[in-house]
């Protein structure tokens, strides 16, 4: 007898209280992309690290248009004028090379007409004007990013500006993909009567790998009892997250759930009302999360997204675990699962000022065409009748990070 269906929160938060961080290790910031951060990180010293200009030009003493002075040296990036202008003297300079003492402004080359070692000044030069301040982005010992961040283009440019060459992050959980089912066949290989392509090995994989997890190429278990058991035995020794598909249900061919008992792993729920992925499992060996996810491909991404991407995002320490982002209307009615949630593939659309979320076709668990182009699962609440048109609903962004 299953036990009584929880809700899509109540799992989420049973796999998030089951989930502890994993530790952390110093790697160089050039290999840290994706990453998430373990402290704090915070400013070495001031950047920009000097008075540098903003502008191709001339650095001057502030002052008015119509003056006549001679160029007496230049400033160019990574090599300062060796001397500061003195009265009736300007400096050439480029772009971010450092401002020399004594001259506090900048005049754009475009504001002067250059005639041999002198040039007029066309135009009035303000104290200051051109000339970016030490610290304007950030001063030493600012906060620049905070733990838990996870280390994109921007962030790892900001890192780099701080002055990092090294960065303390978290470790990538190590993710293995088992996938149940005597008649699966490699991608590509050809198809005997009753066999289909494992399309949820690669899917899988990829989702785990984009979540920041170390992964290897997904194993097919065949639906026997001992099979299963001797692969999970070793998936589990070499694992943070064991990701199944298939043989959760309560079929005379599901053999999971009884091995991973057999196996020390302790279950933590079975049984989510919410479609598709009601019989998703998930239990815990050690800190080993086991997660038992529908055969059904839409299934297995969905039940991914809602219950394993939060808590690989955890074990990593990413403060976005586990969030549910945004709302949208609904384009069209959707009908209604009397007993479980549902999570429908839509795009977004903004019209009106509004976002408006299309079921992106056919919703059935076992058309995987509907994953392609969505941009969110959309909660639909278990309910009678349909859910009507233009109704709020909540969202929650398909995989792509944590
Ligand atoms: P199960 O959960 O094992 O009962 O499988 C449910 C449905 O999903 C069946 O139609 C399976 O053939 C299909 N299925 C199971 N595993 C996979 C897989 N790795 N790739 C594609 N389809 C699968
Ligand atoms: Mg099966």
């Amino acid at each position: 007898m299953p036990p009584p269906l929880i809700t899509i929160a109540e799992a989420r938060r049973r796999v998030l209280a089951a989930t502890r961080p994993l530790g952390h290790e110093l790697i160089a910031v050039t290999q840290a992309l994706g990453r998430v951060l373990a402290r704090d990180l915070t400013a070495a010293g001031d950047t920009p690290p000097f008075p540098c200009s903003a502008m191709d030009g001339y650095a001057l003493a502030p002052g008015p248009a119509g003056r006549r002075l001679k160029v007496v040296g230049e400033s160019r990036a990574g090599a300062p004028a060796e001397r500061a202008p003195g009265d009736g003297e300007a400096i050439r300079i480029s772009t971010g090379a450092a401002v020399p003492h004594g001259a506090v402004a900048v005049i754009r080359q475009e504001d002067v007409d250059a005639d041999g070692e002198l040039i007029h000044t066309r135009a009035d030069t303000a104290p200051g004007e051109n000339v970016r301040r030490p610290g304007e982005d950030m001063t030493a010992g600012t906060l620049v990013l905070r733990a838990g961040t996870t280390l994109q283009a921007a962030e790892l440019g900001a890192a780099v500006a701080a002055g990092a060459g090294a960065v303390e992050v978290t470790l990538r959980p190590r993710v293995q993909v088992l996938c149940t089912g005597d008649e699966l066949r490699e991608p590509g290989a050809s198809l005997e009567p009753g066999e289909i392509h494992n399309s949820n090995g690669p899917m899988l994989t990829a989702l785990a790998a984009g979540c920041g997890a170390v992964t290897r190429p997904a194993q097919r278990l065949a639906d026997d009892r001992a099979a299963t058991e001797r692969s999970l035995h070793g998936a589990l020794a070499g694992a943070d997250a064991v990701v199944l598909s298939g043989g959760v249900s309560v079929g005379p061919h599901d053999h999971v759930k009884p091995a991973l008992a057999a196996l020390g792993v302790e279950e933590v729920f079975w049984g989510v009302a919410l479609q598709p992925g009601k019989p998703t499992w998930f239990g815990t060996r050690n800190g080993t999360l086991v997660f038992g996810l529908p055969g059904n491909p839409v299934s297995a991404f969905v039940t991914f997204a809602l219950f394993a991407r939060p808590a690989l995002a955890r074990l990593q320490g990413a403060v976005a675990a586990g969030r549910l982002e945004g709302t949208a209307v609904l384009s069209a009615d959707v009908p209604r699962n009397p007993h479980r949630d549902q999570a429908i593939r839509v795009r977004l659309e903004r019209r009106d000022h509004e976002l408006v979320a299309l079921p992106n076709g056919p919703q059935a668990s076992h058309i995987v065409t509907s994953l392609i182009g969505a941009d969110a699962l959309a909660l639909i609440p278990a309910g009678d009748g349909v859910l009507g048109a233009g109704t709020e609903i909540a969202l929650e962004p398909l995989p792509g990070r944590c």
